[in-house]
Protein backbone atom coordinates (compact mmCIF):
# COMPACT_ATOMS: atom_id res chain seq x y z
CA UNK A 1 0.00 0.00 0.00
CA UNK A 2 2.78 2.40 0.87
CA UNK A 3 5.78 2.98 -1.28
CA UNK A 4 9.06 3.45 0.54
CA UNK A 5 10.69 0.38 -0.92
CA UNK A 6 13.24 1.92 -3.23
CA UNK A 7 15.18 -0.93 -4.82
CA UNK A 8 18.22 1.18 -5.62
CA UNK A 9 18.49 4.48 -3.83
CA UNK A 10 20.53 7.00 -5.78
CA UNK A 11 22.99 7.32 -2.95
CA UNK A 12 24.10 3.75 -3.67
CA UNK A 13 24.88 4.73 -7.20
CA UNK A 14 26.38 8.14 -6.60
CA UNK A 15 28.65 7.21 -3.70
CA UNK A 16 28.91 3.50 -4.32
CA UNK A 17 27.72 3.02 -0.78
CA UNK A 18 24.75 2.84 1.50
CA UNK A 19 23.98 6.47 2.10
CA UNK A 20 22.23 7.83 5.15
CA UNK A 21 18.44 7.68 5.29
CA UNK A 22 18.26 11.43 4.58
CA UNK A 23 19.84 10.77 1.17
CA UNK A 24 17.67 7.80 0.36
CA UNK A 25 14.41 9.28 1.56
CA UNK A 26 13.88 12.05 -0.94
CA UNK A 27 10.40 12.98 -2.08
CA UNK A 28 11.44 12.70 -5.73
CA UNK A 29 12.39 9.07 -5.27
CA UNK A 30 9.41 8.22 -3.07
CA UNK A 31 6.82 9.85 -5.35
CA UNK A 32 6.69 7.22 -8.15
CA UNK A 33 6.85 4.42 -5.59
CA UNK A 34 3.97 5.93 -3.63
CA UNK A 35 1.98 6.28 -6.85
CA UNK A 36 2.65 2.64 -7.70
CA UNK A 37 1.90 1.37 -4.18
CA UNK A 38 -1.28 3.41 -3.84
CA UNK A 39 -2.36 2.44 -7.37
CA UNK A 40 -1.99 -1.30 -6.73
CA UNK A 41 -3.56 -0.81 -3.30
CA UNK A 42 -6.52 0.90 -4.96
CA UNK A 43 -7.10 -2.19 -7.13
CA UNK A 44 -7.29 -4.28 -3.97
CA UNK A 45 -9.47 -1.81 -2.05
CA UNK A 46 -11.73 -1.37 -5.09
CA UNK A 47 -12.38 -5.11 -5.25
CA UNK A 48 -13.59 -5.11 -1.64
CA UNK A 49 -15.70 -1.97 -2.18
CA UNK A 50 -17.21 -3.70 -5.20
CA UNK A 51 -18.02 -6.86 -3.22
CA UNK A 52 -19.50 -4.82 -0.36
CA UNK A 53 -21.48 -2.61 -2.76
CA UNK A 54 -20.05 0.30 -0.85
CA UNK A 55 -21.55 3.80 -1.08
CA UNK A 56 -20.23 6.36 -3.56
CA UNK A 57 -18.38 8.43 -0.95
CA UNK A 58 -16.09 5.45 -0.28
CA UNK A 59 -15.19 5.32 -3.96
CA UNK A 60 -14.45 9.03 -3.80
CA UNK A 61 -12.29 8.41 -0.76
CA UNK A 62 -10.48 5.68 -2.68
CA UNK A 63 -9.80 8.15 -5.50
CA UNK A 64 -8.40 10.66 -3.02
CA UNK A 65 -6.22 7.97 -1.42
CA UNK A 66 -4.81 6.66 -4.68
CA UNK A 67 -4.61 9.80 -6.81
CA UNK A 68 -4.68 12.91 -4.64
CA UNK A 69 -2.64 11.84 -1.61
CA UNK A 70 0.56 10.97 -3.56
CA UNK A 71 0.51 14.42 -5.23
CA UNK A 72 -0.20 16.15 -1.92
CA UNK A 73 2.58 14.20 -0.19
CA UNK A 74 4.99 15.24 -2.95
CA UNK A 75 4.03 18.92 -2.68
CA UNK A 76 4.16 18.90 1.13
CA UNK A 77 7.70 17.50 1.10
CA UNK A 78 8.85 19.66 -1.79
CA UNK A 79 7.74 22.91 -0.20
CA UNK A 80 8.80 21.97 3.31
CA UNK A 81 11.77 23.66 4.96
CA UNK A 82 12.88 20.15 5.94
CA UNK A 83 11.90 17.79 3.08
CA UNK A 84 13.36 14.76 4.86
CA UNK A 85 11.22 15.25 7.99
CA UNK A 86 8.22 16.01 5.77
CA UNK A 87 8.74 12.70 3.93
CA UNK A 88 9.02 10.83 7.24
CA UNK A 89 5.69 12.43 8.22
CA UNK A 90 4.21 11.36 4.87
CA UNK A 91 5.26 7.78 5.55
CA UNK A 92 3.49 7.90 8.91
CA UNK A 93 0.40 9.29 7.19
CA UNK A 94 0.58 6.36 4.71
CA UNK A 95 0.22 4.02 7.68
CA UNK A 96 -2.63 6.06 9.15
CA UNK A 97 -4.42 5.88 5.78
CA UNK A 98 -3.99 2.09 5.76
CA UNK A 99 -5.46 1.96 9.28
CA UNK A 100 -8.38 4.15 8.19
CA UNK A 101 -9.28 1.69 5.44
CA UNK A 102 -9.50 -1.37 7.70
CA UNK A 103 -13.02 -0.59 9.06
CA UNK A 104 -14.07 0.75 5.64
CA UNK A 105 -13.30 -2.74 4.26
CA UNK A 106 -15.40 -4.29 7.04
CA UNK A 107 -12.21 -5.89 8.39
CA UNK A 108 -11.97 -8.16 5.33
CA UNK A 109 -9.10 -10.26 6.62
CA UNK A 110 -6.84 -10.82 3.62
CA UNK A 111 -6.68 -7.25 2.24
CA UNK A 112 -6.50 -5.70 5.72
CA UNK A 113 -3.60 -7.91 6.82
CA UNK A 114 -1.74 -7.47 3.50
CA UNK A 115 -2.22 -3.71 3.62
CA UNK A 116 -1.10 -3.37 7.26
CA UNK A 117 1.92 -5.65 6.75
CA UNK A 118 3.16 -4.05 3.55
CA UNK A 119 2.77 -0.56 5.01
CA UNK A 120 4.79 -1.61 8.04
CA UNK A 121 7.48 -3.43 5.98
CA UNK A 122 7.96 -0.22 4.03
CA UNK A 123 8.89 1.55 7.25
CA UNK A 124 11.59 -1.08 7.87
CA UNK A 125 12.98 -0.62 4.39
CA UNK A 126 13.68 3.08 5.01
CA UNK A 127 16.35 2.01 7.51
CA UNK A 128 15.08 4.65 9.96
CA UNK A 129 15.31 3.32 13.47
CA UNK A 130 11.94 2.37 14.98
CA UNK A 131 9.96 4.18 12.26
CA UNK A 132 7.77 1.09 11.94
CA UNK A 133 7.01 1.30 15.65
CA UNK A 134 6.14 4.97 15.41
CA UNK A 135 3.77 4.20 12.54
CA UNK A 136 1.66 1.79 14.57
CA UNK A 137 -0.18 4.29 16.85
CA UNK A 138 -1.36 6.28 13.79
CA UNK A 139 -2.50 3.13 12.01
CA UNK A 140 -4.27 1.72 15.09
CA UNK A 141 -5.70 5.15 16.02
CA UNK A 142 -7.27 5.73 12.61
CA UNK A 143 -8.61 2.18 12.60
CA UNK A 144 -10.22 2.73 16.02
CA UNK A 145 -11.59 6.16 15.11
CA UNK A 146 -13.25 4.93 11.92
CA UNK A 147 -14.58 1.87 13.73
CA UNK A 148 -16.20 4.10 16.38
CA UNK A 149 -17.59 6.47 13.74
CA UNK A 150 -18.96 3.86 11.30
CA UNK A 151 -19.41 0.78 13.51
CA UNK A 152 -19.01 -1.51 10.48
CA UNK A 153 -20.20 -5.07 10.62
CA UNK A 154 -17.16 -7.41 10.24
CA UNK A 155 -17.03 -9.39 6.99
CA UNK A 156 -13.84 -11.34 7.28
CA UNK A 157 -14.11 -13.60 4.24
CA UNK A 158 -12.63 -12.63 0.86
CA UNK A 159 -14.10 -13.44 -2.52
CA UNK A 160 -12.00 -14.85 -5.38
CA UNK A 161 -12.05 -11.36 -6.93
CA UNK A 162 -10.45 -9.90 -3.80
CA UNK A 163 -7.87 -12.69 -3.68
CA UNK A 164 -6.95 -12.09 -7.33
CA UNK A 165 -6.78 -8.31 -6.79
CA UNK A 166 -4.42 -8.83 -3.85
CA UNK A 167 -1.90 -10.56 -6.08
CA UNK A 168 -0.48 -7.57 -8.04
CA UNK A 169 0.34 -5.72 -4.83
CA UNK A 170 1.90 -8.81 -3.27
CA UNK A 171 3.91 -9.69 -6.38
CA UNK A 172 5.20 -6.19 -7.12
CA UNK A 173 6.01 -5.48 -3.49
CA UNK A 174 7.73 -8.86 -3.09
CA UNK A 175 9.82 -8.25 -6.18
CA UNK A 176 10.76 -4.77 -5.04
CA UNK A 177 11.85 -6.03 -1.61
CA UNK A 178 13.85 -8.91 -3.14
CA UNK A 179 15.57 -6.63 -5.66
CA UNK A 180 16.36 -4.14 -2.96
CA UNK A 181 17.83 -6.83 -0.67
CA UNK A 182 19.83 -8.34 -3.52
CA UNK A 183 21.38 -4.99 -4.43
CA UNK A 184 22.00 -4.18 -0.81
CA UNK A 185 23.83 -7.45 -0.25
CA UNK A 186 25.93 -6.91 -3.40
CA UNK A 187 26.76 -3.37 -2.32
CA UNK A 188 27.75 -4.45 1.17
CA UNK A 189 29.88 -7.32 -0.20
CA UNK A 190 31.64 -4.93 -2.61
CA UNK A 191 32.23 -2.40 0.17
CA UNK A 192 33.60 -5.12 2.42
CA UNK A 193 36.06 -6.08 -0.31
CA UNK A 194 37.11 -2.45 -0.70
CA UNK A 195 37.49 -2.04 3.07
CA UNK A 196 39.58 -5.20 3.26
CA UNK A 197 41.80 -3.96 0.44
CA UNK A 198 42.18 -0.58 2.20
CA UNK A 199 43.01 -2.35 5.46
CA UNK A 200 45.74 -4.31 3.68
CA UNK A 201 47.32 -1.37 1.88
CA UNK A 202 49.40 1.49 3.19
CA UNK A 203 47.86 4.48 1.42
CA UNK A 204 51.05 6.54 1.37
CA UNK A 205 53.25 3.98 -0.37
CA UNK A 206 50.94 1.41 -1.91
CA UNK A 207 52.88 -1.26 0.00
CA UNK A 208 51.20 -3.78 2.24
CA UNK A 209 50.14 -2.31 5.58
CA UNK A 210 51.87 -3.52 8.72
CA UNK A 211 49.17 -5.84 10.13
CA UNK A 212 48.71 -7.64 6.83
CA UNK A 213 52.46 -7.79 6.26
CA UNK A 214 52.83 -9.45 9.67
CA UNK A 215 50.29 -12.11 8.67
CA UNK A 216 52.26 -12.84 5.50
CA UNK A 217 55.61 -12.86 7.32
CA UNK A 218 54.24 -15.30 9.93
CA UNK A 219 53.15 -17.64 7.13
CA UNK A 220 56.64 -17.53 5.58
CA UNK A 221 58.25 -18.38 8.91
CA UNK A 222 55.76 -21.20 9.50
CA UNK A 223 56.55 -22.56 6.03
CA UNK A 224 60.26 -22.48 6.90
CA UNK A 225 59.65 -24.41 10.13
CA UNK A 226 57.35 -26.88 8.38
CA UNK A 227 59.28 -27.58 5.19
CA UNK A 228 62.62 -25.83 5.49
CA UNK A 229 61.71 -23.49 2.65
CA UNK A 230 64.19 -20.59 3.08
CA UNK A 231 63.08 -17.00 3.58
CA UNK A 232 64.87 -13.77 4.44
CA UNK A 233 63.65 -10.69 6.22
CA UNK A 234 64.90 -7.21 5.37
CA UNK A 235 64.29 -4.27 7.69
CA UNK A 236 64.95 -1.09 5.72
CA UNK A 237 65.21 2.29 7.40
CA UNK A 238 65.83 5.67 5.79
CA UNK A 239 68.90 7.34 7.28
CA UNK A 240 68.48 10.62 9.13
CA UNK A 241 64.92 10.89 7.94
CA UNK A 242 64.02 13.21 10.79
CA UNK A 243 66.42 15.83 9.47
CA UNK A 244 64.80 15.56 6.00
CA UNK A 245 61.52 16.51 7.66
CA UNK A 246 63.22 19.26 9.64
CA UNK A 247 65.09 20.75 6.69
CA UNK A 248 62.69 20.22 3.80
CA UNK A 249 59.32 19.92 5.51
CA UNK A 250 56.94 17.03 6.10
CA UNK A 251 55.51 17.15 2.57
CA UNK A 252 58.93 16.38 1.13
CA UNK A 253 59.32 13.75 3.87
CA UNK A 254 56.08 12.14 2.67
CA UNK A 255 57.33 12.21 -0.94
CA UNK A 256 60.56 10.52 0.16
CA UNK A 257 58.63 7.75 1.91
CA UNK A 258 56.52 7.25 -1.20
CA UNK A 259 59.57 7.19 -3.51
CA UNK A 260 61.44 4.73 -1.27
CA UNK A 261 58.35 2.51 -1.20
CA UNK A 262 58.32 2.48 -5.01
CA UNK A 263 62.02 1.58 -5.16
CA UNK A 264 61.44 -1.34 -2.79
CA UNK A 265 58.47 -2.52 -4.85
CA UNK A 266 60.58 -2.32 -8.02
CA UNK A 267 63.39 -4.36 -6.50
CA UNK A 268 61.41 -7.28 -5.13
CA UNK A 269 59.61 -10.07 -6.95
CA UNK A 270 55.87 -10.56 -7.18
CA UNK A 271 55.85 -13.33 -4.57
CA UNK A 272 57.86 -11.33 -2.02
CA UNK A 273 56.03 -9.35 0.65
CA UNK A 274 57.02 -5.70 0.91
CA UNK A 275 55.33 -3.73 3.66
CA UNK A 276 55.49 -0.40 5.43
CA UNK A 277 56.48 -1.27 8.96
CA UNK A 278 55.92 2.23 10.31
CA UNK A 279 57.33 5.76 9.94
CA UNK A 280 60.43 5.60 7.75
CA UNK A 281 60.88 1.86 8.24
CA UNK A 282 60.00 -0.83 5.69
CA UNK A 283 60.01 -4.60 5.95
CA UNK A 284 60.35 -7.16 3.18
CA UNK A 285 60.02 -10.94 3.33
CA UNK A 286 61.89 -12.59 0.49
CA UNK A 287 60.27 -15.99 0.10
CA UNK A 288 62.28 -19.00 -1.08
CA UNK A 289 65.46 -16.93 -0.86
CA UNK A 290 68.74 -17.69 0.91
CA UNK A 291 70.92 -15.06 2.58
CA UNK A 292 73.36 -14.69 -0.34
CA UNK A 293 70.60 -13.86 -2.82
CA UNK A 294 68.78 -11.72 -0.26
CA UNK A 295 72.00 -9.78 0.26
CA UNK A 296 72.13 -8.99 -3.46
CA UNK A 297 68.51 -7.80 -3.40
CA UNK A 298 69.13 -5.72 -0.28
CA UNK A 299 72.23 -4.20 -1.88
CA UNK A 300 70.17 -3.37 -4.99
CA UNK A 301 67.55 -1.64 -2.84
CA UNK A 302 70.21 0.28 -0.93
CA UNK A 303 71.99 1.48 -4.07
CA UNK A 304 68.73 2.43 -5.81
CA UNK A 305 67.67 4.49 -2.78
CA UNK A 306 71.10 6.17 -2.74
CA UNK A 307 70.61 7.06 -6.42
CA UNK A 308 67.11 8.45 -5.88
CA UNK A 309 66.44 12.04 -6.87
CA UNK A 310 63.20 13.83 -6.20
CA UNK A 311 62.31 16.05 -9.14
CA UNK A 312 61.73 19.18 -7.04
CA UNK A 313 64.54 18.51 -4.58
CA UNK A 314 67.78 18.13 -6.56
CA UNK A 315 69.92 18.73 -3.47
CA UNK A 316 68.30 16.01 -1.44
CA UNK A 317 70.41 12.86 -1.17
CA UNK A 318 68.98 9.83 0.48
CA UNK A 319 70.56 6.78 2.02
CA UNK A 320 69.18 3.82 3.86
CA UNK A 321 70.36 1.12 6.22
CA UNK A 322 69.19 -2.45 5.88
CA UNK A 323 69.20 -5.32 8.36
CA UNK A 324 68.93 -8.85 6.96
CA UNK A 325 67.95 -11.99 8.86
CA UNK A 326 67.43 -15.39 7.34
CA UNK A 327 64.68 -17.52 8.86
CA UNK A 328 66.35 -19.77 11.42
CA UNK A 329 65.28 -22.64 13.70
CA UNK A 330 65.70 -20.60 16.93
CA UNK A 331 63.06 -18.09 15.75
CA UNK A 332 59.95 -19.57 17.28
CA UNK A 333 57.83 -16.59 16.21
CA UNK A 334 57.80 -13.51 14.02
CA UNK A 335 58.95 -11.43 16.95
CA UNK A 336 62.30 -13.29 17.12
CA UNK A 337 62.76 -13.02 13.36
CA UNK A 338 62.13 -9.27 13.44
CA UNK A 339 64.44 -8.92 16.45
CA UNK A 340 67.26 -10.55 14.48
CA UNK A 341 66.69 -8.26 11.48
CA UNK A 342 66.43 -5.25 13.81
CA UNK A 343 69.72 -6.18 15.48
CA UNK A 344 71.36 -6.30 12.04
CA UNK A 345 69.78 -2.95 11.15
CA UNK A 346 71.10 -1.47 14.36
CA UNK A 347 74.57 -2.68 13.42
CA UNK A 348 74.29 -1.16 9.95
CA UNK A 349 73.31 2.17 11.52
CA UNK A 350 76.16 2.03 14.04
CA UNK A 351 78.66 1.09 11.38
CA UNK A 352 78.00 4.38 9.57
CA UNK A 353 74.62 3.88 7.80
CA UNK A 354 74.08 3.50 4.03
CA UNK A 355 74.85 -0.20 4.25
CA UNK A 356 73.42 -3.68 4.57
CA UNK A 357 74.14 -5.85 7.62
CA UNK A 358 73.49 -9.57 7.74
CA UNK A 359 72.51 -10.95 11.15
CA UNK A 360 74.05 -14.38 10.48
CA UNK A 361 77.32 -13.12 9.06
CA UNK A 362 77.71 -10.54 11.82
CA UNK A 363 79.23 -8.34 9.14
CA UNK A 364 78.17 -5.18 7.43
CA UNK A 365 78.36 -4.52 3.73
CA UNK A 366 79.17 -0.87 3.49
CA UNK A 367 78.57 1.09 0.33
CA UNK A 368 81.74 1.06 -1.82
CA UNK A 369 82.28 4.77 -1.59
CA UNK A 370 80.93 5.10 1.94
CA UNK A 371 79.23 8.40 1.07
CA UNK A 372 78.53 10.98 3.67
CA UNK A 373 74.80 11.29 4.22
CA UNK A 374 73.56 14.61 3.11
CA UNK A 375 70.09 15.86 3.66
CA UNK A 376 70.46 19.35 2.40
P1 LIG B 1 68.10 7.10 11.71
O1 LIG B 1 69.11 7.36 10.67
O2 LIG B 1 68.71 6.64 12.99
O3 LIG B 1 67.02 6.17 11.24
O4 LIG B 1 67.43 8.49 12.06
P2 LIG B 1 66.00 8.97 11.63
O5 LIG B 1 65.98 10.47 11.76
O6 LIG B 1 65.60 8.44 10.30
O7 LIG B 1 65.10 8.21 12.67
P3 LIG B 1 63.93 8.62 13.57
O8 LIG B 1 63.18 7.40 13.95
O9 LIG B 1 64.44 9.46 14.72
O10 LIG B 1 63.00 9.54 12.68
C1 LIG B 1 61.94 9.06 11.98
C2 LIG B 1 61.05 10.26 11.74
O11 LIG B 1 60.10 9.97 10.74
C3 LIG B 1 60.27 10.67 12.96
C4 LIG B 1 58.88 10.94 12.44
O12 LIG B 1 58.46 12.25 12.75
C5 LIG B 1 59.02 10.84 10.95
N1 LIG B 1 57.88 10.23 10.28
C6 LIG B 1 57.26 9.07 10.60
N2 LIG B 1 56.28 8.81 9.71
C7 LIG B 1 56.28 9.84 8.81
C8 LIG B 1 55.50 10.14 7.65
O13 LIG B 1 54.58 9.39 7.25
N3 LIG B 1 55.79 11.27 6.99
C9 LIG B 1 56.77 12.11 7.39
N4 LIG B 1 57.02 13.21 6.69
N5 LIG B 1 57.51 11.87 8.47
C10 LIG B 1 57.28 10.73 9.18
MG1 LIG C 1 65.32 6.40 9.96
Amino acid sequence: MTPANDPQPASYRSHGGIGPASERLTYRRIYPLRMLGMGLGAVLLGSVLHDNQSPAWMWWLLGVTALVWPQLAYLLARHSADPYQAEVRNLLIDSAIAGMWVPLLHFNLLPCVVMALITTYDKFSTGIKRLWLHSLPGMAGMCLLMTLLLRPEPRLESSLLVVVCTLPLLIVHGLAVSTSSYRLIRTVAQQNRELESLRRTDAQTGLVARSHWQDQAKLSLERFHASGSPACLLMIDIDHFKSINDLHGHTVGDEVIHAVGQVILDCVRAHDHAGRYGGDEFAVVLSGTRAADALAIAERIRSRIAALHLRDQPDLHLTSSIGLAQAAPHQSGLREWINDADAALYRAKNAGRNQVADHEAQTSHAAPTAPVVQTH
